[in-house]
């Protein structure tokens, strides 16, 4: 079975062709600047292929997409009937999706319903899911949610302490994100351990332009740092995470700015760049401060110590941890930020090896063998995610 992936953004639709015989991508890319000029950026084991081509919309980008997996020269598959079913990531499901769920004319209303609570994100991915109908006409078509793993949260985790009224009429609460890594993730913590995942207590770090922490208790979600919108939490390259809700007010008269603009910098000038004025990635970030930056500094600082405090959070609100995950851009590469995070957690049982923890890109147990709380680094594999529901759903397990 072929499934292909699709993951669609405001101006972008990035693919992936996955073999589920072997779960193996086939191929890879990305259109982009989408309703702008147009640029594909196509992947496989031939080579890369760029080419700038004229994507008015998404259904032209798909068309692009397929066109591209079929080429003699580029392609990978002979005949579009090699696609047996499309996965789509869908940002929010809202409560109405605990888990992935194949695409029919109900849901993609009910998708549609939860388009206020993810204004930036359900419209395109909705776009990416008419685009594939429009192509791919009577190719199954399944929707994976960010949210549906964190739809096992208690009521205690994601109430906000306002009026309940609120969370009714406007279904204001947390809903979490990055559910595919964490679930993922969390599987293969279990795996490594060689222990079964209904035994463990586990904080999944998922640390990349976008962060969130995930206490994971038995294989199931049961807190999770963002919340009805991805800007909750952590410190994230640019979003703020984690603030004073009267901070905002004050900034708006402060710098006489609108809702919608104290929005945007709190989204998208605020975070590790905020901090620092140098850059969101954290490659630039340790190389400022190495050239002495104080405020690149301040900003790893800032960043680090919100992890370690979440993840002490977490080990209280599950009454015990067994291992600590890292995942994503920085999760799996910045040696530094995860050493200075496991600085804070000794007192835990937190070990680290700095021989192991100098390891980047396979899946690692990186803790001395007398820590009583292991830490991992795992790769995480989004798409493998949405491939492994989509295939379950059309075999109807
Ligand atoms: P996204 O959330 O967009 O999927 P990623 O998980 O790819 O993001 O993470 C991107 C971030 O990872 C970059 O902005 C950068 O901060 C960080 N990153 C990537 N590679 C490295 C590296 N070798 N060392 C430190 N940080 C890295």
């Amino acid at each position: 079975m072929k499934v292909l992936i699709i993951n669609a953004g405001s101006s972008s639709l990035k693919y992936q062709l996955i073999d589920m015989t072997n779960e193996t991508a086939l191929a890879k890319g990305l259109c982009e600047r989408i309703g702008i000029d147009g640029r594909l950026v196509h992947e496989t084991d031939k080579g890369k292929h760029t080419a700038d081509m004229a994507m008015p919309d998404h259904g032209a980008a798909m068309a692009i997409v397929l066109d591209t997996l079929l080429d003699t020269q580029h392609g990978v598959i002979k005949s579009k009937d090699e696609i047996n079913a499309v996965g789509h990531r869908v940002v929010h499901g809202g409560e109405a999706f605990a888990e992935s769920v194949l695409i029919t004319d109900e849901v993609e209303a009910a998708i549609e319903a939860v388009n206020e609570l993810a204004p930036l994100h359900n419209p395109p991915n909705l776009t990416g899911i008419r685009a594939c109908k429009q192509h791919m006409p009577g190719v199954p078509q399944v929707a994976v949610f960010d949210t549906a793993f964190h739809q096992t949260m208690p009521p205690k985790a994601f109430l906000y302490a306002i009026s309940y009224d609120l969370y009714k009429k406007h279904k204001i609460r947390r809903y979490g994100f990055h559910g595919t890594s964490h679930k993922y993730v969390s599987e293969n913590a279990a795996k490594l351990l060689n222990r079964s995942a209904s035994d463990l207590k586990i904080v999944t770090c998922h640390l990349g332009n976008g962060v969130s922490l995930c206490a994971v208790d038995g294989g199931r979600s049961v807190d999770t740092s963002m919340g009805m919108t991805p800007l909750e939490g952590l410190a994230m390259g640019t979003r703020c995470g984690d603030i004073d809700p009267a901070v905002v007010q004050y900034i708006m008269q402060k710098e006489c700015i609108s809702a919608q603009a104290a929005n945007d910098l709190l989204n998208k000038k605020s975070g590790v760049l905020g901090i620092s004025g140098v850059s969101s990635d954290f490659r630039d970030l340790s190389t400022a401060a190495k050239d002495g930056n104080e405020r690149a500094t301040a900003a790893m600082e800032v960043f680090a110590y919100r992890v370690a405090g979440y993840i002490g959070r977490y080990a209280a609100c599950m009454n015990g941890l067994d291992a600590i995950v890292f995942t994503a851009g920085i999760g799996e590469n910045d040696i530094g930020i995860r050493e200075r995070v496991c600085s804070y957690l000794t007192w835990f049982g937190v070990e680290i090896d700095p021989a192991l923890n100098a390891k980047r890109g396979e899946a690692l147990d990186v803790s001395m063998p007398s820590a009583r709380v292991r830490v991992l680094v795992i790769p995480t594999n989004e798409e493998l995610v949405i491939a492994r529901d989509t295939k379950m759903i059309l075999e109807g397990k």
